[in-house]
Formats: C-alpha cells, sequence, structure tokens
C-alpha cells in the first residue's frame, strides 16, 4: 500500500479543548486533545476518507460488528519530549507489526506498517503542544481497529474503521515509581492456549475485570495470572509482562501463546543482555516464585509496560499469603533500566539499537501528504 494521502481539517479557535494546567495531577487515560485520526475501510474502495479531524463523537451503527462480537484490536505507544524540546518516539514499528498479528488473529484488515506510522506522526505533530514537558509525563498514543459493517451475525467483517487518539499522561499508576502489591489469581484465568492472550483484543480486558475487582476489595493494585491448565506457570500482569531477579539471573515467562509480547518486554531484554546480565526466557512456578522470596534469593520483581516502563513489585499474595519483596523498596536494577529506558525514550541515550525517531522537524501537513 503507497503512502496515503491524509486530509487535515484544523479545529476552530473555539473547538479547542481545555488543556491541564497542573501536569502533577493528570493521572492516565483522562485527557485528550482537540483532534483524532481515521481512515475506513471497504472491500470497494481500500482504505479511504483518511483524514485528521477536530474531536468528534463517533458515529457508529448500533449493528456494527465491533460492538457485539467484539472485533477491535488497539496498540498503545507514546510520544515523548527531550529535554532539548525534541519529540520522540519509541519502536514504534513494533506497534505496527503488533496491530497487524492482533488483527489477523482476529481476521481484521489492517493498515500495514508505513501508513500507521504516517498517521501516528502526523497527528502527534499537529498535537505537538499537547506533548508534555515535564520528564514524568508523556503523550499517550492509542491507535483502535474496529469492524463497522452493521451485521447480526458471527463471521468477520468486511468494512473496518482505523482512528488514532493522543493524550496527555501522567503516572499509570498512582504510586507512580514506588512499588505496587499483586494479588495472584488462582482461579480465573487469563488466557488459554490457542486463545486470545496474544493479541491486544478489548476481550482481555473485559474478561480480567472481575479478578481485577477481587484483587482491589483484597487492596492488591493488579492481578498476576497464571496459566490457565495447571495453575502454575506465571505468565503475565494484568497490563503488564512480568520480570524476575533471581540468584543475578533476569527470568522472564517465554512467549508461547498466552502472554502479549510487550515492546517494554523486549527492550528490557535486549537491555539486559547488552549490559552482560543472563536473561533466560523460561516458564517459572508460582511456587518457585513464593519460595525464592521466603529464602531472599529473590533480588527483584518488575512488570514492563508502556504505561508504567518498570513497575517495581513489593509483595505478592498467593492464597491468602502474603510476601514482600526487597523490603518493598524499589530494586537494583529495575531502577537502573528505568532511568535508562526512560532518558532513552527523550532522546538524551545514544541510540545504539536505533530505536528512537526524532520528529519535531517534521512538518505535520507534509507527512500528511506523504512527503516526508
Ligand atoms: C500492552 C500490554 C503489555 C505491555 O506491552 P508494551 O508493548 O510493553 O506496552 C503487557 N501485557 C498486556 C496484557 C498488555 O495489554
Amino acid at each position: 500500500m503507497p503512502r496515503q494521502r491524509i486530509v487535515i481539517h484544523r479545529a476552530r479557535a473555539d473547538q479547542a479543548r481545555a488543556k491541564p494546567t497542573d501536569y502533577s495531577t493528570i493521572g492516565f487515560g483522562r485527557w485528550f486533545t482537540d483532534h483524532f485520526f481515521a481512515t475506513e475501510f471497504d472491500r470497494e474502495n481500500g482504505w479511504h476518507l483518511t483524514r485528521i479531524e477536530p474531536w468528534r463523537l463517533l458515529q457508529i451503527d448500533a449493528a456494527a460488528i465491533c460492538l457485539h462480537y467484539g472485533q477491535e484490536v488497539f496498540e498503545g505507544l507514546k510520544a515523548y519530549r527531550g529535554k532539548d524540546g525534541g519529540i520522540y518516539l519509541f519502536r514504534w514499528r513494533k506497534n505496527a507489526a503488533r496491530l497487524r498479528s492482533s488483527a489477523k488473529r482476529l481476521m481484521m484488515e489492517c493498515v500495514d506498517e508505513e501508513f500507521f506510522g504516517q498517521a501516528v506522526k502526523s497527528l502527534v505533530l499537529l498535537e505537538r503542544d499537547w506533548v508534555p514537558a515535564d520528564p514524568e509525563c508523556s503523550l499517550y498514543i492509542r491507535p483502535t481497529l474496529i469492524a463497522t459493517d452493521p451485521f447480526l451475525g458471527v463471521r468477520p467483517g468486511d468494512e473496518y474503521a482505523f482512528y488514532i487518539i493522543v493524550g496527555p499522561v501522567g503516572a499509570y499508576y498512582p504510586e507512580g515509581f514506588n512499588p505496587i502489591s499483586i494479588w495472584v489469581s488462582d482461579e480465573d484465568v487469563r488466557a488459554v492456549r490457542g486463545g486470545l492472550g496474544e493479541a491486544k483484543t478489548a476481550a482481555n480486558y473485559a474478561h480480567s475485570l472481575c479478578a481485577q475487582q477481587k484483587a482491589r476489595q483484597l487492596g492488591y493494585t493488579q492481578v498476576l495470572w497464571l496459566d490457565a491448565i495447571e495453575h502454575r506457570w506465571v505468565e503475565e500482569v494484568g497490563t503488564m509482562n512480568i520480570f524476575f531477579r533471581l540468584r543475578d539471573e533476569v527470568i522472564t515467562p517465554p512467549l508461547a501463546g498466552t502472554i502479549l509480547p510487550g515492546v517494554t518486554r523486549d527492550s528490557v531484554i535486549a537491555i539486559c543482555k547488552r549490559w552482560g546480565l543472563t536473561v533466560t526466557e523460561r516458564m517459572i512456578s508460582i511456587d518457585e516464585v513464593m519460595e525464592t522470596i521466603a529464602s531472599g534469593e529473590m533480588q527483584e520483581v518488575f512488570g514492563t509496560g508502556t504505561a508504567a516502563v518498570i513497575s517495581p513489585v513489593g509483595a505478592l499474595s498467593y492464597k491468602g499469603e502474603e510476601v514482600a519483596i526487597g523490603g518493598r523498596r524499589t530494586g537494583e536494577l529495575g531502577a537502573r533500566l528505568y532511568g535508562y529506558i526512560a532518558r532513552l525514550q527523550r532522546g538524551e541515550e545514544p541510540d545504539e539499537l536505533g530505536w528512537v525517531e526524532r520528529i519535531d522537524e517534521l512538518d505535520a501537513e507534509q507527512v500528511a501528504r506523504g512527503e516526508e
């Protein structure tokens, strides 16, 4: 698919939305900008009606397939503001590729990688004033793909909409970079082999709400999921992949179909290897985790994801027993990774792996015309 032409309809002054006045309290997922990107697909025209327009309610048929049968996939990435004022994207091609594999799993049409990048860049550039300068904050980017044909009956859609919304965000967890407490679900499971676990799709999250509520009621922030068959092997956390630092080895469960292949997970593995650490992708049982925490051999546990980058885990609760990890303090490796990745994402570290793209020198209109 060649580059598309994105038509930009700018918001009038009276359509501008209020910007946050205090970035320290913006939280996550509450603020959105003045415009959104959208493009539509049907069998006759392919992707068409490609535009950026002022924020408005979406118009969607009440019978749209996505609303009834869950054909929806999404992505999450960020644009970062560096100390130099530059605007940076981090490994966006990984998100474009993952959107495509999620879409394929759900039998959906999808935009190609170049078109994805063009759309993300032109929207972020148009909203450049919304990219926060505060180093704790960033502009969250939510690409979304839905089946829109009005039809009741179970079959893949023939019509799709791909849209992108963006908004400034602060810390994902109210705890900030302080360790979170996690509850291990030994009944509800997140994903089964052959299921949807690998896809970033709404169903996985709708399905997790029940266990999430149990965790909350017991005073925990997130759920740690175990495998669906033996309820024994650690998989991942609600919205994060999980890492263990055990006897100086960095361990994370392998991607075997039930775990979301996180971009941050991939980055952490590559960085730890470059730092000379032993990284092992292997199955790890909850018994091994609990025993090595109790014996003091478990040095650190942390989650990884775009929203929080690194989220130290200070305590785990399993079958009514709570164990504290590393004195409930942020671990050394987690802190080092957080600092390094956060600086890398803002153009403040040498980009040896070619993961970072500075985009603020580009012009929104030019990118929209496909002339980047
Ligand atoms: C998005 C997500 C992650 C993290 O992926 P990143 O690409 O690192 O943001 C991990 N697990 C689940 C279930 C997710 O939805």
